[in-house]
């Protein structure tokens, strides 16, 4: 059968064991009521229903508790942030004590950097990739600062090479071998966000540390998306937040993993406050700071319960579906199918900038639609973005010309590929 037809993506569809996930969660709706292709959730993941369900719960807990909803009910307060442990542990391949949910991304990447960025002598430098996500940059530029640093001269910026929009792991090697003594620090995405790469975290890693770099990875792109193994990798911090795939809501809490040889170190520098102190003298009031000795001892303040709630919402839906193993499987398949579709419809149209090698991407495709289409056209590539959403399908957008899609294998059909597939082949002529 013709693999481009809504029959054949049909077929797909009621041969995937985890297309009953997509009733679990709210599908945004177009104009004329029928769902919206929704392929972003690499930007922001849809809502699952037991989200609100948990949200709501917490509200009547308030509701009707008051300061004792801190200890009484299902799922007290004050050890909330616990509830969420575990599952964040399997997502990120880290034992319980090495992971924590809390505060914001960027802020987490801060408080890392206080304790795994600590310029000494020659070992100044922090290494960064060229394209790196904003405020990953910012945030270190201002660590740099922050040590009264020269910004210009400690930045070591891993480059792709002249006319290619890859990294590639040779060259950072390279990097590593000639000012690997000048390094302090080196922080990489796990996935990057504009071209969908996945980085190879465990042979960095090495290298790395055979340099005596301590490494760390933003895994914003990259939990909720492919398998990670961050204790087994001897990665030695890793933060992400969790309203991409991890699905919990616009700026929900983050998460941050510390591996467990430092974890344990009780005397490694941190910004403190008392929710990282020994929770059994944490109410004692005394002003002799003692961290927990798990990844516990880097929080701050009482858990955000508001926002944890989504998060144990969207984490018990991730359960349901049988976990991170179970979604990278269906997750290589949905995207493989766009390949396919993709390569038989809009060849020579199309140019797909993320590396095809399964263990080079995560769901996420970036394309660029080849020039000489978009001048045939009389339209730029903006316009072009603009007229595949009226037609009811969310992708998005990153200047200069990148169209990115996420096929997210929770709540994405094999159908939803085929339509996105025929709208946009309808806008390119
Ligand atoms: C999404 C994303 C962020 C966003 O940071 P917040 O602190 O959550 O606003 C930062 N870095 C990367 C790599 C991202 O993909």
């Amino acid at each position: 059968m013709n693999k481009y037809s809504l029959n054949y993506a049909q077929q797909l569809d009621k041969q995937d064991p985890l297309a009953t996930m997509r009733a679990q969660f709210c599908i945004p709706k177009q104009d004329n009521s029928e769902e919206e292709y929704y392929f972003t959730g690499n930007s922001l993941g849809l809502q699952p229903k037991l989200a609100r369900e948990y949200v709501l719960e917490f509200l009547d807990s308030w509701q009707q508790r008051g300061v004792k909803g801190h200890f009484e009910g299902d799922h007290p307060w004050m050890p909330y942030h616990e509830f969420l442990t575990e599952q964040a542990a399997q997502l990120v391949g880290g034992n319980n004590n090495e992971v924590v949910m809390m505060n914001s991304l960027t802020a987490n990447l801060h408080f890392m950097m206080v304790s795994f960025y600590q310029p000494q002598g020659k070992r100044t430098k922090i290494l960064i990739e060229d394209h790196a996500f904003p405020s990953d940059h910012y945030a270190v530029e201002s660590q740099l600062k922050h040590h009264d640093l020269n910004e210009q001269k400690n930045l070591l910026l891993w480059q792709p090479r002249q006319d290619e929009e890859l990294l590639n792991h040779d060259d950072l090697y390279q990097l590593i071998e000639q000012h690997g003594d000048e390094i302090a620090l080196l922080l990489l995405p796990g996935v990057q966000y504009y071209t969908g790469q996945v980085l190879d975290m465990k042979t960095i890693t090495e290298k790395a540390h055979a340099k005596g770099i301590n490494v760390g990875f933003d895994l914003a792109h990259a939990v909720g998306n492919i398998e990670l193994s961050l204790h087994d990798w001897q990665v030695d911090f890793a933060c992400w937040c969790s309203y991409k795939y991890l699905n919990a809501g616009a700026g929900s809490v983050a998460g941050c993993f510390v591996h467990q040889q430092h974890a344990q170190n009780t005397e490694l520098n941190r910004f403190a406050g008392w929710w990282g102190h020994d929770k059994t003298t944490r109410f004692n009031m005394v002003n002799n700071f003692q961290p927990i000795a798990t990844a516990e001892g880097w929080q701050l303040s009482n858990p955000p319960v508001l926002s944890l709630a989504a998060i144990r919402g969207s984490f018990d839906t991730i359960k349901m579906a049988g976990g991170i193993k179970t979604l990278r499987k269906k997750s290589l398949k949905l995207t493989q199918y766009l390949l396919d579709l993709l390569n038989l419809e809009l060849n020579g149209k199309i140019t797909v900038i993320t590396p095809l090698a399964e263990h080079q991407r995560g769901c996420q495709l970036s394309l660029v639609i080849n020039k000489q289409v978009i001048n045939d056209l009389g339209i730029n590539g903006k316009t072009l973005f603009n007229r595949i959403e009226a037609k009811g399908v969310t992708t998005d957008w990153r200047e200069p010309n990148v169209i990115r899609i996420a096929p997210v294998p929770l709540y994405n059909s094999f159908s939803d590929i085929y339509h996105f597939i025929r709208i946009l082949k309808a806008c390119l002529v």
